[in-house]
């Protein structure tokens, strides 16, 4: 069986969970959390990180950094995950679900243009797939109608985008606020984990009284106050040792685990091109600003029939693909409070958008046979 995801280990995960174990302190916040903050700090340009429990609780703490109130309206794509937009309708905004390019599940920027009103506050890019957003279109918008832009960049780590000017910066550095995600089908992997990225300093200490369930504890730990209290809103979004033990033996391995998804992508790409020049499939776009961090391979089959049959035929071959994201706008959440309206772009990639098995530990033979099962299928067509 080739299942579509399986977790990993590569080095020292299980003896660095036993040294935080051994150390006495298996809280938040000790010796290997740091070593991760410090990894990501060092390596990537954010200016600050803090780990979190899961992306979805770092795009909540983003959202009560960008101060949402009642009727703040946020801008999201509709083909992303439920978390891009829950996190702000935690804090009561009113989400404005805009379209994908055509050929792009990426948020088109032009869509956001016609959608900006008064009320809008925060603009949430996805990095669909790691692949780079138009950010400097977007950062350009933001700064005209002085509004946050919050990254939701789960998928995205050590991904790039270079803006016309030659400068190239990591996915996550570049709006003011970034969430990624190490659950466990992302590249970097604890289980469930996540990290906000904050890239303007002013914003520093109160998110470490949000993580800190609004009280000013780290602040304190550090001997600049002499009593921690209750100063804010927060919650209790740090990750324990544990987790953050099995995270650095990773990123410790950062550059291995790189090198083999982009062999794997690769492969992907070369032999299924020829059923794109058929004119069966659409292999993925990969725009001139943007970098691949192989987090997925995906295919965009003809229309929703041909993808549930292509399904179908892999499962009876014992391999599972999966399909994504439903649009946002047709959820039985959103549709209980607000008009249906029409997103096609996003509709196209829920009908005809499939991911392929990718993961770290995926053998060649195994590909070999996914893709041979997937050129057999459209052979079958053919006839
Ligand atoms: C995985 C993912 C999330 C959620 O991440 P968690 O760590 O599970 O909370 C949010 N947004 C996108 C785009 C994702 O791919």
């Amino acid at each position: 069986m080739i299942p579509f995801n399986k977790p990993f280990i590569v080095g020292n995960e299980l003896k660095y969970i036993e040294e935080a174990v051994k150390s006495g302190k298996i809280s938040g916040d000790g010796i290997f959390t740091k070593k991760c903050h410090t990894f990501f700090e060092e390596n990537f340009g954010f200016q600050k990180v803090l780990l979190t429990t899961s992306c979805t609780d770092a795009l909540e703490m983003a959202a009560i950094l960008c101060n949402i109130q009642e009727g703040d309206e946020v801008i999201v794509p509709s083909y992303t995950f439920v978390s891009s937009a829950n996190a702000f309708v935690l804090r009561g905004a009113k989400i404005v679900f805009v379209d994908s390019y055509p050929d792009n599940p990426n948020i088109d920027p032009a869509e956001i243009e016609k959608h900006i009103t008064e009320k809008t506050k925060v603009i949430v890019p996805v990095h669909y797939a790691g692949i780079a957003c138009d950010m400097e279109k977007i950062m350009e918008l933001a700064k005209k109608h002085d509004l946050f832009v919050v990254e939701d960049a789960a998928q995205a780590i050590d991904s790039y985008y270079t803006f016309s000017d030659g400068t190239k910066k990591a996915l996550g550095s570049i709006g003011d606020f970034a969430a990624f995600s190490f659950h466990e089908t992302k590249n970097i992997i604890c289980g469930e984990g996540g990290m906000l990225v904050i890239n303007n300093p002013e914003y520093n200490v109160r998110a470490e009284i949000i993580r800190e369930k609004g009280t000013n504890r780290s602040a304190f730990f550090r001997g600049e106050v002499n009593k921690y209290g209750w100063v804010d809103l927060g919650s209790s979004f740090l990750p324990s040792e544990i987790l953050s033990a099995f995270l650095y033996a990773q990123l410790e391995n950062l550059g291995a685990i790189q090198e083999k998804r982009i062999r794997i992508w690769k492969e992907y790409y070369r032999n299924l091109l020829p059923l794109q020049e058929k004119g069966f499939i659409k292999m993925p776009e990969i725009p001139a600003f943007a970098t691949n961090n192989a987090h997925m391979f995906y295919i965009t089959c003809r229309n929703y029939e041909e993808r549930s049959n292509l399904i179908q035929y892999l499962k009876t071959k014992d391999i599972h693909p999966v399909f994504h994201y439903l649009s946002l706008n047709k959820s039985e959440f959103f549709l209980k409070d607000n008009d249906p309206i029409d997103i096609p772009n996003s509709d196209h990639f829920t009908d005809c958008l499939l991911r392929l098995p990718f993961y770290f530990e995926l053998e060649e033979a195994e590909q070999k046979n996914i893709n041979n099962m997937i050129h057999e299928y459209y052979s079958l067509l053919e006839k």
